[in-house]
């Protein structure tokens, strides 16, 4: 059988744990498996792309485990009561290529886009880091503001929104969190003077700035996460080119992220070599950094991994017949045989009714 966990699943699970621990603890996960990096088989994602938006198959496999996640991006989305991004995916057995787990992926996404862009700014973000500006304040915004809390100590975040309306949920669903000041700004600008840590998290499909480089100061991080699609960009190409650049998995990111702007040979440094010590994160105190987050697969399998384990701690999912399972494995077609006892028509003795027009 196949373990199912479908959205309230999921949800009770997130809640039952408290979604700044299962941020830290999906951290663990991705961190363990950047730390083995070459054991997983990689790839870019393989995009549909549309008028609209895009659709992604993200696969991985560490050998032992695989998984994909089927992914969507379409910005237009809330202006028809849709989710701009929602997912779903499964981790199977590589040995047998038999499903292991169902499951939902798009609160799973925003727990995960978060663990890693606050794992990625633990080495790279200063250490004394208290103010994050936050511009777009959607779907992912929460996760965002709660992983920078709980994993780096961010005590004030300066948010900011076309969409006032979105800026005001925002900072409603964050009262739960009394230590974290939440301030709506009225501009980017004025969200990003002065802040340590700045994460972009919008959606449009287009070449967006949504930084400029006269925004930017020394010593800032920039955890850019919007610009995620050939065409789909947030920063100003001059800021990455004084930045220190970090990516997921270089031959994606060239495609997908902010650095689509810049000459295929503008140097990157891939995360994995700063999970595993091969390089240093920060470099100075002045140093500008810059996470052009796209989202990876790896993190995806680690994330099926994570719901995997703990949907069984908690005795949460549901065992469902995703895959048939005959008496005689060679015989299929038991399955839908008719009974012997059952009469069937003859195919010519049954008219067919063909609707004209
Ligand atoms: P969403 O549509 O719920 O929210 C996006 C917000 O951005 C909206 O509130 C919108 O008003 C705002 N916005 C758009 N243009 C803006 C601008 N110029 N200035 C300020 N705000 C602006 O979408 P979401 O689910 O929160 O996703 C946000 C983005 O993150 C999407 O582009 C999505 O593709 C991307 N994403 C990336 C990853 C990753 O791993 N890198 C994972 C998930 C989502």
């Amino acid at each position: 059988m196949t373990l199912f966990i479908d959205v309230d699943h999921a949800a009770t699970l997130y809640s039952r744990l408290g979604i700044g621990r299962a941020i830290r603890e999906m951290a663990e996960y991705i961190q363990a498996d950047y730390q083995r990096w070459d054991a997983f088989e990689k790839s870019p994602r393989t995009a549909n792309h549309s008028a609209t938006g895009v659709i992604e198959l993200m696969p991985a496999d560490d050998g032992r485990q695989y998984a994909f996640k089927y992914v969507n991006g379409h910005p237009g989305n809330p202006a028809r009561q849709l989710l701009t991004v929602m997912a779903f995916g499964v981790l199977a057995d590589v040995d047998s290529g038999y499903p292991l787990l169902l499951s939902e992926l798009t609160l799973t996404t925003a727990v995960r886009t978060a663990a890693t862009s606050a794992l990625v700014a633990q080495s790279l973000a200063r250490p004394e880091s208290r103010c994050m500006a936050l511009i777009g304040n959607g779907a992912q915004s929460e996760f965002q503001a709660i992983a920078f809390h709980e994993m780096l100590g961010i005590k004030q975040l300066r948010i900011f929104d076309i969409d006032a309306a979105a800026s005001r949920k925002l900072k409603h669903n964050l009262q739960a969190w009394p230590d974290l000041e939440v301030i709506v700004a009225h501009s980017v600008r004025e969200a990003v003077k002065g802040a340590d840590i700045v994460t972009t998290v919008t959606a449009d499909k287009a070449y967006a700035t949504i930084l400029t480089p006269d925004l930017i100061e020394p010593g800032m991080h920039l955890n850019a996460v919007g610009g995620d699609c050939p065409g789909k960009t947030e920063l100003h190409a001059e800021i990455l080119r004084r930045a220190r650049v970090i990516v997921e998995f270089e031959p994606q990111t060239r495609i997908e992220g902010d650095i689509q702007q810049l000459p295929k040979d503008f140097p990157v440094t891939e995360y994995f070599r700063i999970a595993q010590g091969l390089e240093p994160g920060r470099q100075g105190a002045e140093q500008i950094t810059v996470f052009d987050s796209v989202g990876f697969a790896l993190e995806d399998f680690s994330s099926l991994r994570y719901l995997h384990d703990l949907a069984r701690e908690h005795a949460i999912g549901e065992p469902i017949h995703l895959v048939p399972t005959p008496s005689d494995i060679k015989d299929l077609y038991q399955l839908i045989a008719p009974s012997p006892e059952a009469s069937v028509a003859p195919a010519a003795s049954v008219p067919r009714q063909i609707a004209a027009g």
